[in-house]
């Protein structure tokens, strides 16, 4: 069984709509996908009702918080789609989305970007403004290369364009994900650049939180990596999950499905459906 529980539409910043997403997955062998999308649970809605989707869809959500005066993901599995807390969480994340969006353009524009927040709405279109909406008009406009470029330059960690203190504190990420009868997932560990001593410390705050799991598996990666990082969930008894994060079909590191199976030793998320 292939379950991807960590995965982007076009409702946040992937490229794919959810149909297309969920053909794609269904066509990689996916069994079990979850689209877990910054901020929004929008791609769920605009679905509507397919016949047949091939595969078994989990709701689910990636939630931006603030640990530390890191940003740190938190991915809500399994969730309550209707739940009012959840709901109410959710609005406020994006409210700050847009506040941020428009802090950033200020910021670039006083680097003599001429005020990109018109230009990234477009951009967006019905989703939540990113950081990769930024980055992608960075491109357009010729001040960098490429995205890559464009966080290196502007929108990366510690950078101008990172904008955090507003986010949700991870308490109340994880405190709306449990309301909303859900499992909350502390995404790609391996992403924040922690020192062990540090992700201990993380790992011991989401567990006090009310964290159940750890994406022990996040695309493809080092078989190393995978091993520490079970060895990590098994020392705190946390759950392990699995996922993709895929964006776009271009990423070779992300495809939906492509990634290394889950150790044995781990006990995985889904014995909690
Ligand atoms: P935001 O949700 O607006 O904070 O933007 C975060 C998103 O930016 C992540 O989910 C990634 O999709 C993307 N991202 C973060 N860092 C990079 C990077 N170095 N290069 C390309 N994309 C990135
Ligand atoms: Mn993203
Ligand atoms: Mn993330
Ligand atoms: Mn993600």
């Amino acid at each position: 069984m292939i379950r991807d529980l960590h995965t982007h539409s076009n409702a946040s910043d992937g490229f794919l709509s959810p149909a297309a997403l969920i053909a794609l997955a269904a066509g990689n062998g996916v069994d079990v996908l979850s689209i877990t999308d910054h901020d929004t649970i929008d791609a769920y809605e605009t679905l509507g009702v397919i016949d047949d989707p091939g595969l078994t869809l989990i709701p689910g959500i990636e939630l931006s918080t603030s640990w530390q005066r890191r940003s740190i993901h938190i991915v809500g599995l399994n969730i309550d789609l209707k739940n009012p807390e959840l709901l109410a969480g959710i609005k406020r994340q994006q409210q700050f989305r847009d506040e941020r969006a428009r802090t950033i353009a200020a910021k670039l524009t006083r680097l003599n970007i001429d005020n990109p927040y018109a230009a990234v709405k477009t951009l967006a279109g019905d989703a939540n403004i990113g950081r990769p909406h930024f980055a992608r008009h960075l491109v357009n406009i010729g001040k960098v290369r490429d995205v890559k470029s464009a966080f290196k330059k502007y929108l990366g960690t510690g950078k101008i364009g990172d904008v955090i203190q507003g986010w949700a504190s991870m308490t109340e990420v994880i405190g709306w994900i449990n309301a909303a009868g859900g499992i909350a997932v502390l995404a790609h560990p391996a992403k924040y650049k922690c020192t062990t001593s540090k992700l201990k410390a993380l790992l011991e705050d989401f567990k006090d939180a009310g964290g159940l799991g750890v994406e022990v598996v996040c695309g493809r990666q080092e078989p190393a990596l995978t091993k520490q990082l079970a060895g990590l969930v098994n020392d705190f008894a946390l759950l392990a999950s699995t996922g993709s994060d895929f964006h776009h079909p271009d990423n070779k590191w992300s495809r939906p499905g492509g990634f290394p199976a889950l150790p044995d030793n781990v006990t995985p998320v889904w014995d909690r459906w």
